[in-house]
């Protein structure tokens, strides 16, 4: 009753997904999208089913990093509706495969996205509720960095079972993802854990570790607000080459960043 359609069809898709996980961040470029396809990948490489949703309308690159930029979107009718069905990335075959929506299938490389409001609502809406998702173990939904309406838009329309917020080491990084912890908590979503990027190096030339960004503030952060901490992921430059190939680290080579992120996986499972 009062329901529009679209919503009424994000509610009936939603019972199909096991564990709804939100990646977040409190600033951008803290590696909340690496963390995001990483999880998915090893998510998958443990034999899960998994969907990611990239709803970052500002500044998407999920498709990008799991190699499905290119990928044709197509759309079946159902009912009085179209609706997409996601293209999917198995690596060959190393994965089941991952299916992925994203922004930037929806909008050309070349043009910025100035859609706003009711607008971005819309289509992150769509994204939700007129795709073909099926069954899923995990949908994953990496949102835009900070704690804006996107967040509260799809906070308000499915129930989260748990949310990862990425962080740096770096005070003006942690001060910033203490305030997305916060708003986890207000909207009572049941689980909240913090992940550490780019926690620290090592010299490819001495081998010693350099705390790049300072060391353990994650860890700190998680333990003041009372939240799971669920790891730490050091600065790897494979991890850049790869996502830069479209392909997760965990995927690429077993490198310690890679490492990190199956240990934080299977934490989490
Ligand atoms: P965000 O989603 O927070 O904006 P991204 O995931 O896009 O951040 O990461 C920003 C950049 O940093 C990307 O070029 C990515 O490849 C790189 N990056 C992220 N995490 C690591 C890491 N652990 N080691 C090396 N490079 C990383």
């Amino acid at each position: 009753l009062g329901v529009d359609p679209l919503t009424q069809r994000i509610k009936e898709k939603e019972k199909k997904w096991k564990y709804k996980i939100a990646v977040l961040s409190g600033k951008g470029g803290v590696g909340k999208s690496t963390v995001a396809v990483n999880l998915a990948a090893a998510l998958a490489k443990l034999g899960y089913f998994v969907g990611v949703l990239d709803a970052d309308v500002h500044g998407p690159n999920i498709a990008k990093m799991l190699g499905v930029e290119k990928a044709e979107i197509l759309a079946e009718k159902v009912d009085d509706h179209f609706e997409m069905i996601p293209p999917t990335a198995d690596f060959m075959g190393q994965v089941t495969p991952i299916k992925v929506m994203s922004m930037g299938m929806m909008v050309p490389e070349d043009q910025p996205i100035i859609w706003r409001g009711a607008l971005v609502t819309k289509a992150l809406k769509q994204l939700l509720g007129d795709v073909k998702w099926g069954e899923l173990d995990f949908m994953i939904i990496d949102f835009p960095p900070g704690t804006g309406d996107q967040i509260l838009t799809v906070v308000q329309t499915i129930q989260l079972d748990a949310a990862i917020v990425v962080t740096t080491p770096q005070e003006v990084a942690l001060l910033d993802t203490g305030k997305a912890v916060n708003m986890m908590k207000q909207m009572e979503v049941p689980y909240i854990a913090v992940v550490e990027n780019m926690s620290y190096l090592i010299c490819p030339h001495c081998g010693n570790k350099i705390d790049l960004f300072g060391e353990g503030g994650g860890e700190k952060l998680a333990q003041k607000e009372g939240v799971d901490f669920l790891g730490k992921v050091p600065i790897d430059l494979k991890a850049r080459e790869a996502s830069d190939l479209g392909i997760p680290i965990v995927l690429y080579e077993d490198t310690l960043a890679a490492k990190a992120f199956m240990e934080i996986t299977q934490r989490f499972v």
